[in-house]
């Protein structure tokens, strides 16, 4: 019921990203932590924020497929606490329930909500880039791998998700749908507004520029709708903006 709305909202309220009207939907609160903004009839971003050492409150998106009363979702907020009123508001609220997750790198804000993930037994997913880090490094681990390209099937959608190369971490994914022409890059993107790549600890700066090359050449003629890590989504024009400032890495 509450999709519809929030179908009507994204009718009424933007004209499309593919260019006829110039403001984006606006997020719809859940709590002081947490929002949804409709990207597509049927995809939802998901920010929420967190106070991070060092950082300040920081936005970080995750993406939202939905599909009558099904939910696939790419990337949880850092908290637990915070997974736990998401899902529990798809759920009460939206009557969507969680068939997939997809975690696209190893930093928190991709999957620190995983518990709240397999303790309501949606089946999880990650590289075997991403596992065996997270196995090292002594994070709950995503339970079903892949190597570095696979195709997710959801409802009439494939997710397609590849590993284009190191860049913010040695083991981020990016997932592009077809029908929609929709790139999640996760954290290897930052946003338009973004003046630096952010956090660099775990980043291989020589790869960064090289990866971030690739994704343009696949993505920068077809994408619509860009959605980075932290930020607000936009064109394929993010991906130019990333390159330029990942060239100017030491
Ligand atoms: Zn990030």
């Amino acid at each position: 019921m509450r999709i519809i709305v929030l179908g009507c909202l994204w009718l009424s309220g933007w004209g499309g990203f593919k260019g006829v009207a110039a403001e984006p939907p606006a997020p719809i609160p859940i709590n002081a932590n947490l929002e949804l903004t409709p990207l597509t009839p049927d995809t939802l971003l998901v920010t929420s924020y967190t106070e991070v050492e060092g950082w300040g409150r920081i936005g970080s998106n995750g993406v939202l497929l939905v599909h009558e009363d099904a939910g696939f979702l790419i990337d949880t907020p850092m908290e637990e606490e915070t997974t736990r009123q998401l899902l529990d508001y798809l759920e009460s609220e939206m009557q969507i329930w969680l068939v997939g997750f997809l975690a696209q790198h190893w930093h928190r804000d991709s999957m620190g909500g995983l518990t709240v993930i397999q303790e309501r037994s949606i089946p999880n997913y990650a590289s075997n880039r991403t596992r065996s880090i997270a196995r090292e490094r002594g994070l709950p681990i995503p339970e079903i791998g892949f190597e570095d390209e696979t195709a997710l099937p959801f409802a009439n959608r494939l997710l397609h998700i590849r590993f284009f190369g190191p860049a913010h971490t040695s083991d981020g994914v990016v997932v592009w749908i077809p029908q929609d022409r929709l790139l999640v890059g996760g954290c290897t993107l930052k946003s338009n507004a973004a003046r630096n790549l952010g956090n660099l600890a775990d980043a291989d700066p020589e790869a960064y520029p090289l990866t971030l090359q690739k994704l343009w050449d696949a993505f920068g003629e077809s994408a619509a709708l860009v959605v980075p890590g932290h930020g607000l989504a936009g064109g394929p024009e993010i991906i130019r903006h990333n390159l330029q400032m990942a060239q100017q890495l030491p």
